[in-house]
């Protein structure tokens, strides 16, 4: 007979203990609805480089086998969705940095500067102009890219689950909600994902999205349109961009009743949490190791840090209806990990997990203590959590059956 303790059956204990008490514990959580993957070879020699290694969104930073092998072994979760940004959510951002990024590798090309500029170096302010306006194709390939992307990583989705990956990897997307209500990828309406994240990223156009922001009942009325979209499964990070008190004034019955009629889950997006732990409690220079001030800060915080549910006007609106099934997604909406590392070179891509270590894990406890007293107020149960939810049920939800 074998005794031995696996991880997976230390979090059946775990959510046993919960339940016993009514409350929710952070095994429930069965896997993440919005990931984002990425990376690029290590100091590229060229744009070129770049451009045939790029992968994923932007501003993700793991690549996708490296992500899925920590979900599996590490999280023990039993799935994730990748969900790239269909097009980049800040692209005049990515302009930007991308032209710095080329600019320094070709400024330091002197074969490349000599056969393009006629010299070695570019000395003068109307030579780097010159290498600006050479470098100007490769930037928008990379910078604002189109469904080539999206397609490379469905690709390496499909090849990674017969390759063998024990998790249930949803091929999902992050599809940008214009302000016409439309999405900037026809491949939602081919049914290319398995799940779509109908998210509303201003940046994305900022003249477009002016007024928008600025006006509680339009941009009710867009959020609205991005879940009657037949494709839609969850709505991410409602009020994004926004001043908190025009997300409060949002009329949130008739968002509710949409997500109710349309079989779409409100995403409580949880990117601020996981970035304030990684950078300010996980912090042992700030806080060393005996230090536990950071506590009490972290308690404090989670209010502003966990959006919707903290803001009492909306939990209050939405009660009613999580009572008669409204569904939500707790997603970390990640892009990096303080426990991956992880690097790409032309041998191929190399990683190393961090234990999460005790502060982590109290961290988490604080974290779930506070869901827990949010679900009460709200009425909120597992049912209502699509992450709780198995495998088979979670593909049901996305298939809308009736
Ligand atoms: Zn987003
Ligand atoms: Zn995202």
């Amino acid at each position: 007979m074998n005794f031995e303790e696996t991880p997976s059956s230390r979090a059946d204990d775990r959510r046993q203990q919960s339940e016993e008490k009514g409350e929710l514990n952070v095994s429930h959580w069965r896997g993440d609805l919005h990931a984002h993957t990425g990376g690029t070879i290590e100091n590229p020699a060229t744009p070129d480089e770049v451009l045939e290694t790029r992968r994923g969104s932007n501003c993700g930073h793991i690549p996708l086998e490296v992500l899925a092998r920590y979900h599996d072994k590490e999280m023990v979760n039993e799935y994730l969705a990748i969900t790239e940004h269909s097009r980049d959510a800040s692209p005049g951002i990515a302009l930007e940095g991308i032209t710095n990024w080329f600019l320094g590798i070709r400024l330091q090309d002197s074969v490349w500067l000599e056969e393009n500029i006629g010299k070695p170096k570019a000395e003068i302010p109307e030579d780097v102009d010159r290498v600006k306006e050479l470098i100007q194709d490769d930037v928008e390939l990379v910078a604002t890219y189109g469904d080539e992307r999206l397609q490379t990583i469905l690709n390496d989705i499909e090849q990674l689950s017969a390759d063998g990956m024990p998790i249930k990897i949803f091929k999902g997307v992050e599809a940008n909600l214009l302000p016409d209500g439309s999405f900037d990828t026809g491949m939602v309406d081919k049914g290319k994902f398995e799940l779509v994240n109908c998210a509303i990223h201003p940046n994305v156009d900022p003249d477009g999205f002016a007024e928008i922001i600025q006006d509680p009942e339009q941009y009710t009325d867009l959020v609205v349109k991005g879940m009657q979209h037949p494709q839609t499964n969850i709505m991410a990070h409602i009020g994004y961009g926004l001043e908190p008190a025009i997300v409060e004034q949002l009329d949130w019955d008739e968002i509710a009743q949409a997500a109710q009629e349309n079989k779409v889950a409100i995403e409580i997006n949880l990117k601020e949490l996981m970035m304030f732990i990684y950078d300010e409690v996980m912090d042992y220079e700030k806080y060393p190791k005996t230090d536990t001030s950071w506590r009490d800060y972290l308690k404090d915080k989670l209010p502003e840090l966990i959006p919707i549910l903290s803001s009492e006007a909306i939990a209050g609106r939405l009660k009613k209806y999580f009572s008669q099934g409204l569904m939500i997604a707790i997603n970390t909406d990640e892009h990096k990990s303080k426990f991956i590392d992880t690097k790409t070179t032309k041998d191929g891509v190399l990683s190393g997990f961090k234990e999460r270590d005790k502060r982590f894990w109290i961290a988490m406890k604080i974290v779930e203590r506070y869901f827990n007293q949010l679900f009460e107020q709200t009425n909120i149960s597992q049912e209502n959590i699509l992450n709780t939810y198995s495998v088979e049920q979670v593909e049901e939800f996305f298939q809308k059956a009736a």
